[in-house]
């Protein structure tokens, strides 16, 4: 399969998974209010969760975008910082992977 083919089902899994985490804390506050305490603070931690989970999937969102824009580029598959060609070991762990296991 294509590269980019790969990254753009990626970046729309991605996209769909951060659309459903973003309608979630909505509904939490509003289940949330009027319970106990107890409840709450595992709701709290919850959201947290959400939030830590939500600025992972931002970030590899971030590097599937720039992967594409590397195909684009030409680039796909170098290394950006030595150069280097990426191992197609790691381009098929990472489709998004923009540098080597050295400089990653
Ligand atoms: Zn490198």
């Amino acid at each position: 399969m294509e590269p980019d083919v790969i990254l753009a089902a990626r970046e729309a899994e991605l996209e769909a998974e951060l659309a459903e985490l973003t309608r979630l804390p909505a509904e939490i506050g509003s289940i949330s209010f009027g319970k106990r305490v107890g409840e709450g603070t595992s709701m709290a931690v919850d959201r947290l969760a959400a939030v830590s989970t939500q600025e992972a999937l931002l970030a590899m969102l971030t590097e599937v975008r720039r992967a594409r824009q590397l195909v684009v580029e030409g680039t796909y598959g170098v290394c950006e910082v030595c150069g280097e060609p990426i191992p197609e070991g790691r381009l098929e762990a990472r489709p998004w992977a923009t540098r080597c296991v050295k400089d990653g």
